[in-house]
């Protein structure tokens, strides 16, 4: 341990919610691990801070010019780091010679490209960004096998069903006695609420998730379960595993962050609080353990557990993602992208909570879906299906418009 060399690690998406977390990982061991870069989209004041604090070679923000006022203003501060922008920026940073391992944290689409960087130049790659193996993921997983890249889940029940694999895993499930995989869900702020009470949600009250804190993209697809639906289609690829060997069950407490059932009738989990930093940390070190800041669980106090089936009809994004993920080929990447538009959507109450996956199966079913075979007919796929989901959001105005 003494001699190990400190690992430079480039935290893509660095003033989010999971960059956040990584960084206090990150702090609690400086003797094992280094900031290389940092990225921010538009938080450019805290990302300031946190290039004060953690003293990166390079940050990276979205806009260039953003970028030149951050970078004086570093030097006045007397900081040396180097500021890059756009997405030239987050992939240099991510495949930079230097980097060791790469937190890929930055959300939705937008973080594909830079993840898949990471990945083409043979990194230690974190993965929290689901969306990139959803949109990209027979890509994705083929690029970290001919690049021998070491792909590590963040996602909490993809690192917790890593946690009860055996580390031979890629083979494929059956040789290994797996008979399936239990991904387990909250079931999100509304898990009991009626249809009709889905209707008359905010965006505040989706966004209030009752075990974890995270960003509002993904808090949305919490609420609505389209998080566990793009967690589904992200477990097939990391884990070669079929859709229908996996199985979702609601469990409120969110202590159990998923299990993997064997032949034999053993099931093993993996338990702790919900709290990010345990997978980052598990991830970072592995296959060492480090101290990740998160309390032991107290089983005593959290007295039960409880497992219910999930609804699909009220929840109907994760049919929708279910649906998808058996239909394969470019499907998932339109259901990402209509995602993506909708919940921006009810994120600025433009449609209600109940309209959101309206719009994504309208948008599924207008589509023209065909395959990806490269990272440009990906994004090609997602603009097409973005420009599907605006048309039906304007037509949606056009018709509130009429009626009021
Ligand atoms: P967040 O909204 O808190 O942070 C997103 C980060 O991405 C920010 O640093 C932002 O600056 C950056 N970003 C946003 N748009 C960008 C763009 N267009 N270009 C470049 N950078 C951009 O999100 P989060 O909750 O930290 O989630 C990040 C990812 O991790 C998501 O894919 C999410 O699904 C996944 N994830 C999050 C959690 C969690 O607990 N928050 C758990 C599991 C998985
Ligand atoms: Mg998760």
């Amino acid at each position: 341990q003494d001699t190990q060399h400190v690992q430079q690690i480039t935290v893509l998406g660095a003033t989010g919610s999971i960059g956040t977390s990584t960084l206090d990982v990150i702090s609690q061991h400086p003797e094992r691990y280094q900031v290389f870069a940092l990225t921010a989209h538009s938080r450019i004041a805290e990302l300031q801070a946190l290039c004060l604090r953690h003293r990166p070679r390079f940050a990276v923000v979205a806009d260039a010019a953003q970028g030149q006022r951050l970078q004086s203003d570093l030097r006045s501060a007397g900081v040396k780091t180097e500021v890059l922008s756009g997405a030239q920026g987050l992939c240099a940073v991510a495949a930079h010679p230097e980097v060791d391992a790469v937190m890929a944290a930055i959300v939705g689409a937008a973080g594909l490209e830079s993840a898949m960087a990471a990945v083409t130049a043979g990194k230690k790659i974190l993965l929290a960004n689901k969306e990139a193996l959803v949109m990209s993921g027979a890509l994705f997983m083929r690029a970290v096998h001919e690049h021998g890249a070491q792909l590590l889940p963040i996602d909490s029940e993809h690192n917790a069903i890593f946690q009860c694999l055996p580390c031979n895993y890629a083979e494929g499930l059956a040789p290994l006695g797996v008979r399936r995989i239990l991904l387990t869900a909250s079931g999100g702020p509304f898990r009991n609420s009626s249809y009709a009470e889905l209707e008359k949600v905010t965006p505040a009250q989706a966004c209030a998730h009752p075990n974890w804190s995270m960003g509002q993209k993904i808090s949305v697809d919490s609420a609505t379960m389209m998080n566990k639906g793009l967690e589904l289609i992200e477990a097939c690829w990391l884990f070669a595993a079929r859709p229908e060997q996996i199985e979702v069950v609601i469990h409120p407490q969110s202590v159990i962050h998923s299990l993997v059932d064997y032949v034999d009738g053993s099931m093993l989990a993996q338990l702790g609080n919900p709290d990010m930093r345990t997978p980052i940390a598990h991830a970072m070190a592995w296959p060492e353990r480090i101290a990740s800041g998160v309390a032991p669980l107290d089983l005593c106090a959290l007295a039960r557990m409880d497992f219910i089936a999930p609804d699909l009809q009220r929840f109907a994004c994760l049919r929708l993602a279910i649906e998808a993920a058996q239909a394969g080929g470019a499907t998932p990447i339109v259901l990402n992208a209509a995602n993506e538009v909708a919940v921006a959507a009810f994120l600025q109450e433009r449609i209600g909570f109940t309209q959101i996956p309206q719009l994504i199966e309208d948008v599924l079913n207008s589509a023209v879906v065909s395959q990806a075979q490269n990272l440009p007919e990906v994004f090609a796929v997602d603009q097409l299906a973005r420009q599907h989901a605006n048309v039906w959001l304007n037509k949606q105005s056009v018709n509130v418009g009429v009626g009021s």
